[in-house]
């Protein structure tokens, strides 16, 4: 039995035998906290935790490190926030202050942490890695020297890539449009064609902060490092004891996967383009640092669908703590593991999510019952634990969009909830909420925060008197046999069938019959009528669940009984 995540782990397996035998294996994943992080970054995290999860599975030693790269520069204030904190664009992640209102010490805390408790909640283990924290205490000192004394081959390197301007460079996964700073960043300052002459360290100014410096002399001998900043200071500082700077991009990724010994680490598909950091990486990490390029495959784009404004966090970006509100954390694990990295998929905010939590429920079915196909039986493995727990899931599956039509209907109150759920199935009610939970909180927030005020339900207080006295004859008898025989249907089944059934009756037909182009019509009618009466409009939740949720006493009053 076998399916991409466990290709990847033989693979992996294999190399990471071949590179360092007996050793743990390492697979990793990095994260800039320079904003909100998009539900789209978690692939970043979830392709290398499933591989790691796999090698778990099998017994072998196996850490994921997750690089924050918090001591990247901060390169433009997003949208919504002060635009003062414009003075802070040069300085590391960390040094820049947290958003108005925060409680947290600086910009990048403030984004990791809703990113931590959300990876928490998804079950992925990891070690943190805080890239500021490396570069100021000096655990990169012999990398930098390194580079330094090796900064003409490295330039020599980057210089078979450099064929555009370099200011065009795709190389950054965050970067999009780039100023000379922004650039300066991934591949340093100074072509080799330059007096000044190529330096892959750049420091953090020691007045201002920030990175707008540019390295003017390094002597190899006495590792003595002159720089100027924009901001008109200068000095020079001896780099062997230096610890505010950092190694440009470019090599900064190449000399990490040789110091850690990252065997797999995976990229967006925006490293493909000729000269991405991904492909100078494999070439200075083995010139240069004496490593090996990962095995890195590119993921594809995740996108969203359907999310409602209102409640997007901050910004209108979608976070992974964003979808983890309106869905159950292996759903969420399930949509990463059952598509090959190299395909895109959307994660669903809107009645989408629906649809897709009746493939996960007939899924589950299917597992139970052994029919899966081996690898959607996999897929649904890896989503609902991992190698060290279960995730949390409801004890008892009522279908998500009916949950959702209970929450629509009853605004979320329990009492009411609890009543409807106990009379979905009298042979074995749900007694308890807490059954049905965690996925009923979901839906209650799905209904809150994502279906828009038209299609909520609101449930008619008084009878439409004016349409009841204007019926017909025919309509009339359709009410009352539906509500003669509400008692003996009252539940999801029986009320399925009750509401299929009265204008098969009423049409003469057994109650098996075979739908009819104007059978199906006359349904159609019925139900309407029904929606009109209980709603005051034509739509709604499905009627049997409708039915329920709007309790057999209310059901009476609004038909008129
Ligand atoms: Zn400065």
């Amino acid at each position: 039995m076998t399916d991409w995540v466990s290709q990847l782990a033989d693979d992996v397996i294999a190399e990471s035998e071949r590179r360092a035998p007996g050793e743990t294996i390492v697979c990793a994943s990095g994260l800039s906290p320079s904003g909100p992080i998009h539900l789209g970054n978690l692939r970043e995290v979830m392709t290398p935790h499933l591989v790691a999860d796999e090698i778990r599975r099998r017994g072998l030693d196996c850490v994921h490190l997750l690089s924050w790269d918090d001591y990247d520069r901060f390169r433009k204030v997003p949208a919504g926030i002060d635009p003062s904190w414009a003075e802070h664009i040069g300085k590391p992640l960390t040094s820049v202050p947290a958003p108005p209102g925060s409680a947290y010490p600086n910009w990048a805390e403030h984004f990791k942490t809703p990113m931590i408790s959300a990876l928490a909640r998804l079950g992925v283990t990891y070690r943190g890695i805080s890239q500021t924290k490396q570069y100021t205490s000096g655990v990169y000192r012999e990398q930098i020297l390194h580079a330094m004394r090796e900064r003409d081959r490295i330039d020599a390197v980057l210089s078979r890539y450099r064929t555009k301007p370099k200011t065009q460079s795709k190389a950054h996964p965050k970067a999009k449009a780039m100023d000379a700073d922004e650039a300066a960043a991934l591949e340093g300052s100074g072509a080799a064609e330059e007096e000044a002459g190529y330096y892959p360290y750049k420091p953090y100014c020691a007045l201002c902060g920030r990175d707008l410096t540019t390295v003017t002399g390094y002597d190899d001998e006495t590792t003595e490092l002159a720089y100027t900043c924009a901001c008109g200071y200068g000095e020079t500082v001896r780099l062997a004891t230096h610890d505010r700077g950092k190694l440009v991009w470019k090599v900064d990724w190449p000399m990490r996967w040789a110091y850690e010994g990252v065997v797999f680490e995976p990229s967006g598909v925006d490293h493909t383009s000729p000269g991405s950091s991904f492909e100078v990486g494999g070439h200075l990490v083995g010139e240069i640092f004496g490593g090996a390029q990962p095995i890195g495959p590119r993921y594809a784009f995740v996108g969203i669908s359907g999310m409602a404004k209102m409640s997007s966090s901050k910004g209108g970006v979608p976070t992974p703590a964003d979808a983890l509100e309106i869905m159950e954390a292996p759903l969420l694990r399930w949509m990463y593991a059952r598509r090959k990295p190299a395909q895109s998929f959307k994660v669903a905010f809107d009645q989408e999510i629906q649809r897709l939590y009746d493939e996960w429920d007939a899924l589950e079915r299917k597992v139970t019952d052994g029919q899966a196909l081996p690898a959607d039986q996999l897929a649904h493995a890896r989503a609902v634990r991992t190698a060290e727990q279960p995730l949390e899931s409801s004890a008892r599956r009522v279908p998500y969009r009916m949950l959702a039509s209970i929450a629509d209907v009853t605004t979320g109150d329990e009492e009411q909830t609890l009543r409807i759920l106990r009379e979905l199935d009298p042979a074995e009610p749900i007694t308890d909420l807490a059954l049905v939970r965690p996925r009923l909180d979901r839906a209650q927030r799905w209904v809150a925060t994502q279906l828009p005020a038209e299609q909520r339900t609101t449930v008619r207080q008084e009878p439409d008197e004016e349409l009841l006295s204007g019926l017909g004859e025919p309509q009339r008898e359709s009410l009352r046999l539906l509500l003669d025989s509400l008692d003996a249907h009252w539940s999801l089944d029986g009320l399925t069938d009750l509401v299929y059934g009265v204008p098969k009756r009423q049409a003469g037909l057994p109650a098996d019959a075979k739908a009819t182009p104007e059978l199906k019509a006359a349904q159609r009618e019925f139900f309407v009528l029904l929606y009109t009466l209980l709603v005051g409009r034509d739509t709604g939740p499905r009627l049997p669940t409708l039915l329920l949720a709007v309790g057999a006493g209310r059901v009476r009053k609004l038909l008129g009984a």
